[in-house]
């Protein structure tokens, strides 16, 4: 049996609501959670390794739904990796992976990665050659010729083809753009490019394949397009509309907001990366249709996963990425409680792995972040976020610094 270590003296945030376990044990064991309780009725074993967490909160492992580790922008930081090679690639990528978990982010959702790369770490996570969250990946993304990113294809055999190929090398979803991007410099956000055939028979593929569909989009004509033939997630959501947001919530459709690109906090990253001008002004012009959007969609209870399109340990407001996205869920109008779940057993849902992870419940990964104050009262708690535990090991405990895995 492999040796067991308690959590003690915690408090387990109740995630699906209700009232937290106060003085808690958590016994992990291996990968998984044993048990979890009050103190008075789960004993911890004989031998047991114990981590005190006297004045903490526990939470399950936050997940980010639209990150890529090998992000690259327009501007200067950007310009610097015009030529960087793969190789170099895979190791920023993991340098970024590592800095994700450390972040509290145990699972990830990589929306377009380069040449297969986001495989390969994925294997070398599991083997424990690197450090970083799960990793759930939509391999490169695909686009009709002149779209919103790199890996182009044409008519519905292209897109077939593409979308098999990126399923063949590990991808558990499918990434296309169906309108421009923020980043372009050509395209409108606005226009729908892709044919129906194209877009039915791609998304058809994926499903006959278990995998779900995600498309980058801030177009409600693509949008509407999508949803007829049975798109899974929409990106971003920039500029949908009230018929889209009616329709995303009759179908169950996902959104994966990133509200954070677009939102003030970050315009302190866009002048650390050298943004130029043209960005800096279509990020403005874009937030406040971004902002009506996200309360909107809110309101009427749409499916929300988080998502930050940046790094999930990007510095934002003294705080990162992943933590202001949440943050901003509240102030569009989540309670502190949905910001929560849906930096948890939501995105855990919509990946179809709610049984793995999401929970401190018995029998999922042992995937835990603690706090030092209650975040379903103020979700500003998770800035105080010091301790990681991935699959039972701790990658982060500032209270003891010794021991962790990294
Ligand atoms: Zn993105």
């Amino acid at each position: 049996m492999p040796p067991v270590t308690a959590l003690v003296g915690a408090t387990v945030v109740a995630i699906d609501g209700g009232a937290p376990i106060r003085d808690a044990v958590v016994l992990v064991q291996g990968e998984r959670i044993l048990q979890v309780g009050p103190s008075a009725s789960v004993a911890v074993p004989a031998g047991a390794r114990v981590v005190p967490m006297q004045g903490k909160w526990l939470l399950p492992g936050l997940m980010n739904m639209h990150v890529h580790f090998g992000l690259k922008l327009p501007g200067a930081a950007g310009a610097e990796l015009v030529n960087e090679t793969d190789g170099e690639e895979a190791l920023r990528m993991a340098d970024n992976a590592r800095r994700s978990l450390l972040a509290g982010v145990t699972t990830v959702r990589l929306t377009a990665e380069d040449h297969g790369i986001d495989f390969m770490l994925k294997r070398a996570i599991a083997r424990g050659q690197a450090i970083g969250p799960r990793i759930e990946s939509a391999g490169e993304l695909i686009v009709p010729t002149g779209g919103h990113g790199s890996l182009e294809a044409d008519g519905p055999a292209e897109f077939s083809k593409v979308a098999r190929e990126q399923i063949k090398r590990g991808a558990t979803w499918i990434k296309i753009a169906i309108s421009g991007g923020i980043s372009d410099s050509h395209g409108s956000i606005s226009a729908a490019p892709m044919t129906d055939a194209e877009l039915s028979t791609i998304i058809e593929v994926a499903h006959r394949n278990g995998v779900k569909v995600t498309a980058h989009n801030g177009s409600s004509e693509a949008a509407l397009q999508a949803l007829k033939f049975g798109i899974d997630c929409f990106e971003h959501g920039y500029h949908l509309n009230d018929e889209v947001l009616s329709k995303m919530k009759a179908q169950g459709v996902w959104l994966v907001p990133t509200i954070v690109v677009s939102q003030p906090g970050a315009y302190e990253f866009y002048r650390k990366i050298g943004s130029p001008d043209w960005y800096l002004e279509r990020v403005a012009s874009t937030g406040k249709d971004h902002w009506a959007m996200l309360q909107k969609a809110i309101r009427m209870g749409i499916n929300v996963a988080l998502g930050t399109d940046q790094f999930p340990f990007e510095p934002n407001g003294g705080t990162t990425a992943t933590v202001a996205e949440a943050e901003l869920y509240v102030k569009a109008g989540m309670t502190p409680l949905q910001a929560l779940q849906a930096a948890t057993i939501q995105p855990a849902r919509m990946l179809g792995l709610d049984k793995e992870v999401g929970r401190i419940v018995p029998g999922q990964y042992a995937d835990i972040v603690a706090v030092s104050a209650d975040p379903t009262r103020d979700i500003a708690a998770l800035r105080t976020l010091d301790f990681v535990m991935k699959g039972g090991a701790i990658y982060r405990d500032d209270a003891h610094p010794e021991p962790v895995a990294r």
